[in-house]
């Protein structure tokens, strides 16, 4: 199929953007990548009347310290995110993400932000960010706001970002020197994970000193595993002992059943994949 006809409108600044978007209100969509929205729009899932295309804004993209956090711009595509190399020394755990979403094709026009901002309970980024508490820079007509993690991701395909406001930057604490791994569970290649676990630990002499661990698809938001965290501080970076934190992986969640798997399904591959992710985090 093909879309329902709209206009198409290029702004070339945030001002530009929010003003397409207070007068057009509901009628609007902001597009990023365009590859979670075409689909959308080719299936008439959504007909909006006009697109605002978010491509034009040159600001929007890039990647930037900040003190003790880096700064992804919301049009930074996947491909510009995977290959950067302060993203790679600070924040490792989304460069591992990175590397499993979908194809190549799709991450040179697929976005940060528009991932994030798509907010797909089976999207590779929520669990990674949420784990790293990252903080979302979301930009309407009266300002700018920031955003916790565990206050963006509000339920399926919902995020904190409100009408007439679109999201402008992701703040990323640095986690410099942590081990990180994204254990990714999917039927075929290049696709979204039935259930995947987002692990980022701090070792010091063989032993876990500090833990940060997300869950994707075990509920209609990422979730993060704060049971694990806790029950893998001070213990050996050994299969045993995380393999006892891992066991805890399912505290908290809500996983659905659908074709790929059922709940208990999936919550059994939590924990296995909890396991997995947290020893080759630690390098074990
Ligand atoms: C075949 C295929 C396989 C894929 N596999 C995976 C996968 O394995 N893992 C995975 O995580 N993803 C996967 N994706 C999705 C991919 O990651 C997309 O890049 C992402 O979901 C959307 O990013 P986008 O920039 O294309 O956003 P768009 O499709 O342009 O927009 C998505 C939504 O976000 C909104 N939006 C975009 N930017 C902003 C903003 N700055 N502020 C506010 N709202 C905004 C749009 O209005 C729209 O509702 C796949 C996609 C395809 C087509």
């Amino acid at each position: 199929m093909i879309p329902v006809q709209f206009d198409y409108l290029a702004p070339t600044s945030v001002e530009e953007a929010l003003a397409a978007l207070a007068e057009h209100g509901d009628d609007a969509k902001l597009i990023a990548g365009g590859q979670s929205l075409l689909p959308v729009l080719r299936m008439r899932l959504n007909a909006p009347e006009v697109v605002i295309d978010l491509g034009g804004i040159a600001g929007l993209r890039g990647i930037r310290e900040d003190g003790d956090a880096l700064v992804i711009g919301a049009m930074t595509t996947h491909h510009d995110v995977l290959n950067d190399p302060l993203v790679k020394e600070h924040a490792l755990l989304i460069v591992r993400a990175e590397h499993q979403l979908a194809d190549a094709q799709i991450r040179h026009r697929g976005t940060f932000g528009g991932a994030l901002a798509h907010a797909d309970p089976a999207g590779d980024l929520g669990a990674p960010a949420l784990a790293l508490g990252a903080e979302f820079v979301i930009t309407g007509p009266g300002g700018s706001r920031t955003v916790p993690a565990d206050e963006f991701f509000v339920d399926l395909f919902e995020t904190a970002i409100g009408e007439g406001e679109l999201l402008t930057e992701i703040r990323v604490p640095k986690f410099t020197g942590w081990g990180a791994h994204y254990e990714k569970f999917v039927r075929v290649a290049h696709q979204w994970p039935i259930v995947a676990v987002a692990a980022a630990v701090k070792v010091d002499g063989g032993t876990i000193t500090e833990a940060r661990v997300g869950l994707t698809n075990m509920g209609s938001t990422p979730i993060r595993a704060r049971a694990v965290e806790a029950a893998l501080v001070g213990q050996p970076a050994t299969e045993d002992a995380v393999g006892t934190a891992a066991a805890l992986a399912t505290e908290g969640t809500n996983p659905p059943s659908d074709l790929n798997g059922a709940a208990d399904y999936r919550s059994h591959l939590a924990q296995v994949l909890t396991r997995r992710a947290v020893l080759a985090a630690a390098g074990a």
